[in-house]
């Protein structure tokens, strides 16, 4: 079972869909990747692991790869948070609201 929550800014409204297992991925013949979400079977044999964040410089979501050091792809930044882990946070949009989560949003898969 994979839950997501809605993480939205109080001041501009900004939204960012999160959720708890990130992307579990498996690498196809041809080296492509090949996601796995929940409730595809194959789900237990991600090797990989993409965890989206959030920019807190620009606002960009990119995805972030264990062990593998990045930088936001627009600004180079690396001032970032795990989307997941948003709650509380200045959006970097419009540099005024915070980040929280609304309860009565809930996504599950
Ligand atoms: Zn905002
Ligand atoms: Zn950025």
């Amino acid at each position: 079972m994979a839950y997501g929550k809605v993480i939205e800014c109080d001041g501009c409204g900004f939204k960012v869909d999160a959720w708890d297992e990130g992307n579990p991925y498996i690498l196809g013949l041809d080296g492509k990747k090949e996601y796995v979400y929940h409730p595809d079977p194959r789900r237990s044999e991600a090797t990989g692991l993409e965890t989206p964040c959030l920019c807190l410089n620009c606002g960009r979501e990119y995805n972030v790869e264990e062990e593998l050091p990045k930088v936001c792809p627009r600004c180079q930044s690396s001032h970032r948070k795990e989307c997941y882990e948003l709650e509380g946070e200045i959006c970097p949009k419009c540099n005024q609201g915070k980040f929280f989560h609304d309860p009565k949003k809930f996504m599950i898969s």
